[in-house]
């Protein structure tokens, strides 16, 4: 079973996902955004020990609460990453562009590769590369949550794909950063996002919940099919 925990936290709303098998009490965080500190208390309030940090990418608003979660935790959490996106963790995730300079935790260990399954006690973890907004983006797609309970989604037993800033409620990732390629985003959409389940419930990065039949339909961008 996998339950799912999320924090829009500052200073760009992004969406940090706290993610557990409740059995065993194992943990992740898909992108730990900003103030670790309240993911970490949330993780301590339910009991779940947060062993893994995947990034989605390395831009700074996805890992900026990285050094606050590992610097409470012993073990340090293992830290897994697109290869591709090393340049850009190594460069703080780009905040400089925008005024921040991060803590950006442990140095990423674990390398995504397309195809590989990360395991969370029972559940498992489908990782797609997926470049287009960075060269290293990766979602991460479980086929069957068996889900009692799930905060965002609100429902039982649905695939979930949590897809970063890939693709968006309306909207997808902007291409306008370095590394950034807008004919590659749009192939990744297509050949990773659209050939999952309709029902497949998409939590991103920034903003409301979708399904995948949704985007496929009405994104202005890449729907209409
Ligand atoms: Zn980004
Ligand atoms: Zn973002």
């Amino acid at each position: 079973m996998l339950e799912i925990v999320s924090f829009t936290l500052r200073p760009a709303q992004t969406i940090a996902y706290l993610v557990a098998d409740p059995e065993t009490r194992e943990a992740a965080v898909i992108d730990p955004s900003w103030d670790g500190h309240v993911i970490l208390k949330e993780a301590q309030k339910r009991g779940w020990r947060i062993g893994h940090l995947w990034y989605t990418h390395a831009h700074f608003d996805h890992i900026g609460g990285a050094g606050a979660i590992a610097d409470a935790l012993n073990p340090l959490p293992l830290v897994a990453l697109h290869p591709n996106d090393h340049v850009l963790w190594r460069a703080g995730g780009g905040g400089a562009l925008f005024g921040f300079d991060i803590d950006p935790g442990p140095e990423p260990t674990i390398d995504f590769v397309h195809g590989m399954t990360m395991k969370l006690g029972s559940n498992e973890f489908e990782v797609r590369f997926t470049p287009g907004h960075t060269p290293g983006h990766c979602v991460f797609y479980v086929a069957d949550t068996r889900a009692e309970r799930s905060e965002p989604t609100g429902e039982r037993s649905r695939s979930v794909c949590f897809c970063g800033d890939l693709i968006f409620n309306g909207s997808v990732g902007r291409t306008d950063l370095p590394g950034g390629d807008w004919d590659t985003l749009v192939k990744s959409i297509k050949e990773q996002i659209f050939t999952l389940p309709d029902d497949t419930r998409l939590l991103s990065g920034h903003g409301p919940i979708t399904t995948v039949g949704e985007e496929k339909m009405n994104n202005p961008f890449v729907g209409g099919m």
